[in-house]
Parts: structure tokens; sequence; C-alpha cells
């Protein structure tokens, strides 16, 4: 089974690509686990992408396209994959579509997770890290009503990322990015929504509710 995972910052997508492709027996396959990999291997690839990352600049497509192109040829992923933050706009989409097709194949299923802006950012903006070990609580699902770390002491504070203001900029500019190729997939007729509210568990199984007709 061919599936590309996508869902706004805060959907918990990270997670679901790791329980759906284990239940389903296929790799995982994240843009970052592929830069990274490429990066700590040494390919040629890889360092052409580092002098990107150096200077704080976007790994142009033709980069992503042909690290996604090699990592696809593994033996691992010919029997089927999940994508994890690829194809990212309609262009990479359009040359996945015509990658898979040179390999006579295509993909079956584009699931997103769908999870309104508030209740990301309810999510996101309740989260405290400890300044001293790192750990992230949550004030309303771990209860937290002082600013202390139960687990070493120190101090919490909410990070930039987490602020109200900065998520739904992240939101908005994820809105922007991905409606188009939501459209896409919707004019494919192989786009399917998954509400990515509730329990983790019980998201995976809405997910793989729209696999099954593909499972053999
Ligand atoms: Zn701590």
């Amino acid at each position: 089974m061919r599936v590309v995972l996508v869902g706004p910052p805060g959907a918990g997508k990270g997670t679901q690509a790791q329980f759906i492709a284990s239940n389903l027996s296929i790799p995982k396959i994240s843009t970052g686990d592929i830069f990274r990999a490429n990066v700590s291997g040494g390919t040629e690839l890889g360092k052409l992408a580092k002098t990107y990352m150096d200077r704080g600049d976007l790994v142009p497509d033709e980069v992503t396209i042909a690290m996604v192109r090699d990592r696809l040829s593994e033996d691992d992923a010919q029997d089927g994959f999940l994508l994890d933050g690829f194809p990212r706009n309609v262009p990479q989409a359009e040359i996945l579509k015509k990658m898979l097709a040179e390999w006579n194949t295509g993909l079956d299923i584009v699931l997103e997770l769908v999870v309104d802006d508030d209740e990301v950012v309810r999510r996101l903006a309740g989260r405290r890290t400890c300044s001293q070990c790192g750990r992230i609580w949550h004030v309303e699902f771990d209860d937290k009503l002082d600013d202390v770390c139960d687990a070493c002491g120190g101090r919490l504070f909410q990070r930039d990322d987490d602020r109200e203001e900065t998520i739904r900029h992240r939101l908005e500019v994820y809105q922007e990015q991905t409606a188009p190729l939501i459209a896409f997939y919707a004019d494919e007729r192989i786009l399917a929504g998954v509400d990515a509210t509730g329990p983790v568990e019980e998201i995976t199984q809405r997910a793989m509710e729209h696999l099954r007709p593909f499972i053999d």
C-alpha cells in the first residue's frame, strides 16, 4: 500500500505515521529522516543539502525529490510506504505521481488529518517546557497548576513556538501551502479526511478504516 499522510502542526502526524505504518508493516518515510540519513551518510545529495541547511536556506525541491526517489527505490519500499512530509506542494505531488507511474504504480490513498485551529492552539499553547530537564508538560492534560517541573523541580516556561500567535501564524502558512495540495488529491479522488481529535488509538483506527479496502 502506498500512502501519503498530511496534517497541520499539532495534529499528531508523526505519531499517527508511526502507528499506521507499523499496522501495515510498511516503512514510514519522512523527509526529516531522509535528510538526516543522507547528511549523516555523507551522500552527494546529503552534502549538497547541507550547504543549504548550513546557510539557513530551504533545501531546493530538486534535491529533496532526488532523495525521495533514492529512498523509494530501496528494497523495503517496494511493497508500499507511508510518506510523511512529502509532497509538500503541488509540483512535488506531480513529480511523485510521474515517478510512481514510471515504476508502474501509484498512490492508493492520501490521508488528511483534520483538526480545527482552536483545538491545535489548545494542544500546543498549553505546553510548558522545563528549563532544566527539557521535559514537556501540559497545563490541561497534566493538570499543571504550578510552573515547577515535577520530575526535577526546574522552572517551566512557554517556548516561543508554543505561543498562540506563533501557532496561529504556522497554521495560516500551512493552510496556504497545503490547500492546493489537498485540492490536487481531491481531484485525483484519492483523498480521505480523518478526524484527528480524541484518543490517539481512536484516530489510528479511523485511519485504518479508510485503508481496509486496500488491504488484501
Ligand atoms: Zn525538569
